[in-house]
């Protein structure tokens, strides 16, 4: 058995009903599975039952990283496995800031939490002790507002994540989200909703301890080299110098930025809202997640004068990457910079997913547009560009000011089956898409990620790739190939939890550079056969819970939309996801 196992494979159990956890010695996940979603993906298996609700107390949050994390160069980040309330099947959501330095300095490579306390609580876990705190002056409080007093009242300050909910998680908005430190999310598929029905308001994680290396020396190499790469890599410069946000242009170009409850790809006023211009008005700094020396995480001020004090200003800090700009930008038409950083820090505050928010707020807009509601449902108007009111209809949503805010809860889909609308809803069974209008390669990994964001599989940079090839599509085999092959290596750099932006530094022989410098022994085979096990474990748990891949539809008006690739072909998504689970099943 390779030592440095041992340093990762205690698992805190939380069991919030009887306010009781303890730690269990898993060596034997760790040694099979190696970490992150590997792990993740085994100890669901063993909490969650096929059964279970959501929002009940038989779902578990489990949280786990892996042998990399806190040592190498943008092993960054924290998986984080439970049962969705969106779509009701295992599910995963990934998160940087300080969550994975934090978990392993702390000792533990896991931390599963289950049952539902009877009042708000908070956790502050450390090495040696887990304290359950009372979160009852916390509740009600929205994120931002709770981050800062954590901050103040917990310990560990430099060596804690504060992972914590706002309002929307605890009203129970199936796409709330978690928030790590300042600006980075446990965003999809509803975490924040599973956090709110169990009333744990925060998991604070305080990680001071250290290890002792196996071979230093073989360590500081591989750490140099990646670090060097990581640094010197045009792609980790693009991410540095504009973000993601670096995409807004390119995608408009192409026809693949969507607009308007995607119905074009192409925004005219994109270029406001593009990486450029909010690096030229309003970006303020950039920070990074732990670990991590390319610093993404762009931040922009925005100033907004006091009514009553003439040259007195509020100052506060926004962050801003490519897929809020899309879901709340031009998916709604909006490009006032300014009003696009409100609506960013009122998402922030409230604590919602932004792609299935913006998606919600599109569907609302044209619904209202086409008269099959009115603002009878949605209290205030909403039109296309109007910042101002759909910051209203965000805290409507939170607060589920009506019966109609009530369903948009819950996501397009519950809306277009209550009002109808269907033909506009743009939802994939219940979670709406990231913001990539690129092709049918795309289209098909969304019906079978398991986070539903571009990070699945890459295939919005496949079908990139196609249209400056020419754009001739692969034929549905080859398409399914492609896809497959680079969603399950995936599954290797989500068990170490590596930053995906980092994807082109960790191939497979610098990811066995890096296990061997910390005395394991595996070869690239072994890697690729590890790849495929939790690939097909995955799956095949999600098909267990009922999942049919075959049965998801893809939107009308993604068909309707053309893409850089031309219309949507049905037939086309059909087989290359049907060759996808010939293989896995
Ligand atoms: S590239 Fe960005 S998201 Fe990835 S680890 Fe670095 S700061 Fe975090």
């Amino acid at each position: 058995m390779v030592e440095w196992v041992k340093t990762l494979s205690r698992v805190l159990y939380i069991d919030l009903t009887r306010k009781m956890c303890w730690v269990e010695d898993r060596t034997d996940l760790f040694e099979e599975w190696l970490g992150g979603i590997g792990v993740a993906t085994q100890l669901y298996r063993e909490e969650v039952s096929k059964e279970a609700d959501p929002l009940g107390p038989e779902n578990a949050v489990i949280f786990s990283v892996g042998p990399l994390s806190g040592l190498f160069p943008m092993a960054s980040k924290t998986v984080a496995a439970f049962k969705s309330p969106l779509d009701g099947y295992f599910a995963e959501s990934h998160a940087g800031g300080r969550s994975a330095s934090a978990i392993r300095y702390a000792g533990y490579g896991a931390i599963v939490i289950k049952g539902a306390s009877d009042r708000p609580v908070y956790l502050v876990v450390e090495s040696e002790k887990t304290r359950f705190r009372d979160a009852g002056a916390l509740w009600g409080m929205n994120s931002l507002s709770a981050g800062r007093v954590l901050r103040e009242v917990t310990g560990g300050a430099g060596f804690r994540t504060i992972a914590r909910i706002g309002r929307a998680g605890e009203r129970l908005v199936h796409y709330a989200c978690v928030t790590t430190e300042t600006y980075r999310h446990f965003g999809r598929m509803g975490l924040g909703a599973v956090f709110g029905s169990k009333n744990l308001k925060a998991l604070v994680i305080i990680g001071s301890g250290g290890f002792k290396l196996p071979n230093v020396r073989a360590y500081r190499e591989t750490y140099r080299n990646l670090w060097e790469l990581a640094v010197r890599s045009p792609v980790a410069k693009k991410y540095h110098d504009l973000g993601t946000a670096e995409n807004v242009m390119p995608l408009n170009e192409i026809g693949a930025l969507p607009t308007r409850n995607f119905s074009s790809g192409r925004f005219e006023n994109a270029e406001d809202i593009s990486g450029e211009e909010f690096a030229r008005n309003v970006l303020a700094r950039r920070v990074a997640c732990s670990m991590c020396p390319v610093a993404c995480i762009h931040v922009a001020a925005i100033r907004e004068e006091y009514e009553d004090e003439k040259y007195f200003f509020k100052t506060e800090f926004v962050s801003y990457d490519y897929e809020p700009i899309y879901a709340v930008g031009s998916n709604l038409g909006i490009c006032d910079r300014f009003g696009l950083l409100k609506i960013f820090h009122v998402l922030e505050a409230e604590g919602v997913d932004v792609i299935s928010t913006g998606a919600v707020l599109a569907w609302c807009t044209e619904a209202l547009e086409k008269g099959i509601i009115s603002e009878n449902e949605t209290i205030i108007p909403l039109r296309w560009g109007d910042w101002k009111n759909y910051i209203k209809a965000i805290q409507y949503i939170s607060e589920q000011a009506n019966d109609f805010y009530k369903t948009a809860a819950k996501g397009v889909q519950a809306l277009a089956s209550k009002y109808g609308g269907r033909d506009f809803a743009v939802s994939f069974n219940n979670v709406e898409p990231a913001g990539y209008h690129t092709g049918p390669l795309f289209i098909s990994s969304l019906i079978i990620g398991f986070r539903h964001s571009h990070l699945d599989s890459g295939a919005y940079s496949m079908d990139q790739k196609i249209i400056m090839s020419g754009g001739k599509l692969p034929s549905t085999s080859e398409a399914a190939r492609i896809i497959r092959e680079e969603e399950a290596w995936r599954q290797v750099l989500n068990s170490l939890v590596i930053c995906l932006f980092a994807r082109g530094l960790y191939g497979k022989e610098n990811v066995v550079k890096a296990l061997n410098s910390l005395d394991y022994n595996l070869s690239e085979d072994d890697l690729t056969r590890l790849a495929w096990k939790i690939y097909t474990t995955k799956n095949k748990q999600k098909i267990e819970e009922g999942f049919d891949p075959l049965g998801i539809k893809v939107p009308k008006r993604l068909l309707e939309t053309p893409t850089p690739l031309g219309s949507i072909n049905e037939q086309y998504i059909r087989e290359v996801v049907e060759k996808i689970f010939d293989r896995i099943k």
